[in-house]
This record gives C-alpha cells, sequence and structure tokens, in this order.
C-alpha cells in the first residue's frame, strides 16, 4: 500500500513520521504533481493554511485530478486545513477571503472558528471505534463544523460538539492527529478497508450463502 502525503505547504514532515510510526511497514511518498497522485492507494491532506494550499493545488494541476480521485472513492484523512478544503460549504469566519473547496464532505465549516494561534488548545477527543480510552485532540486556529449534512457521518466529538466527519472513505478532522504521539487514529484509518472492497466482499458472503442450501440438497 503506498500512501500519500500532499506535501504543497503545512504540517505535511510531521504527517510523514506520524504515519510511520502507526506503520513501520508503510511506503510514505510526498503528492506535489497528478502523477504523484495517481500512485497513491492513500491520502493525507495535512493541516497549514487552506489558502494557500487551494493556491498550490491550483498552481500544480492538482485540483481536477485530486477532485477525481475523491469521487473515485480515494480513502484520504484530511486534517484542518484539510478538511477545509473538501467541505462542500464554507460559512463566512474569521479567516480572511475563503479558499474555493472540493465539496468531497457534506459539511458546512468555518475556519478559525475558536479564535486564533493564541487560542489553540488540546483536549480529550471521543472517536467512534476507539473505545479504549479518549483521544488527545490537539486544535490549531482550528476550523469549527457548524453543520453535518445528510451524506456525512459524525465520527469525533469535543463534548457534544461534532469535530470529526467522515463520508464513505474520506475523513475529516478539526484537529491534528499527527502531532499527537497517540498512533491509535492514523492506524485505524489504515486499516479502515475502502468502501468499494467491502462491498466487493459482502457480494461475495451473499453468494457462498446462497449456494450452501444446493449444497446441502445435493447430499
Ligand atoms: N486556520 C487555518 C485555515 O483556515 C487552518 C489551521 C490548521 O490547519 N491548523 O486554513
Amino acid at each position: 500500500m503506498r500512501i500519500g502525503v500532499l506535501a504543497v505547504q503545512g504540517d505535511f514532515p510531521e504527517h510523514q513520521r506520524a504515519i510511520a510510526r502507526a506503520d513501520p511497514r508503510a511506503e510514505v511518498v510526498p503528492v506535489r504533481s497528478p502523477a504523484e497522485l495517481e500512485q497513491v492507494d492513500r491520502l493525507f491532506l495535512p493541516g497549514g493554511e487552506s489558502t494557500a494550499i487551494a493556491g498550490l493545488l491550483q498552481r500544480n494541476g492538482l485540483t481536477e485530478p485530486l477532485r477525481r480521485r475523491l469521487s473515485e472513492g480515494l480513502p484520504t484523512l484530511a486534517t484542518c486545513a484539510g478538511l477545509i478544503l473538501l467541505a462542500r460549504r464554507l460559512s463566512p469566519g474569521a479567516g480572511g477571503p475563503d479558499p474555493p473547496t472540493l465539496g468531497a464532505l457534506d459539511v458546512t465549516v468555518r475556519r478559525n472558528d475558536y479564535g486564533g494561534q493564541r487560542e489553540s488548545f488540546e483536549a480529550p477527543v471521543r472517536v467512534a471505534g476507539l473505545a479504549t480510552a479518549p483521544f488527545p485532540g490537539v486544535f490549531i486556529r482550528a476550523p469549527r463544523i457548524v453543520e453535518v449534512g445528510r451524506r456525512a457521518q459524525a465520527m469525533a466529538w469535543l463534548g457534544n460538539e461534532v469535530v470529526g466527519v467522515r463520508q464513505g472513505n474520506v475523513w475529516g478532522l478539526t484537529f491534528h492527529p499527527e502531532l499527537s504521539t497517540d498512533a491509535r487514529l492514523i492506524a485505524a484509518f489504515l486499516a479502515s478497508v475502502p468502501a468499494s472492497a467491502q462491498k466487493t466482499r459482502n457480494k461475495a458472503t451473499t453468494m457462498t450463502r446462497r449456494t450452501r442450501p444446493t449444497a446441502t440438497a445435493a447430499k
């Protein structure tokens, strides 16, 4: 499995290190061009400055190829600025002019809604599937998910507030799993079975079930 990290701006080196911690055998490659994007089986969109990342995606000819790979179901984990870029809607916030977004996650997001750098904070987050203990959430000039649309599903909460969503194979978080030493969330994403593979598996199971009574009858 080749894991790509979008490496045009932001904290992509931290992502590369965190992925290696979560799975020491993973092949982690930077993605800066459409050719590199074509070759990955999983993608991380790091935190950073969403307006800068959006501009660099455009300049590197990555915007449309990324939109296409997302629509084809490329498993993607987007953090903070990455989540902003995948949102369907942005609600004007304190982050200056908003960037254009790719719309892969049916959420409305408001940039910098917890305040600026000085209001960055750490707090325990409850994550679906990580039952043993809360996850240490690192929030840096974080966006707020102000609305979860019908197609997205909440998967992480800070108190009652949704701070992570998923839609098919695409996960979006307002906090930074790569900046904590807890590798569970990135490991869970790497281990998640892409929705298309899931469908094939279910089909195989159904076929096995159907053939079983016939085989029994033939005995
Ligand atoms: N505030 C940044 C933005 O609006 C996101 C911050 C982050 O990725 N940590 O793009």
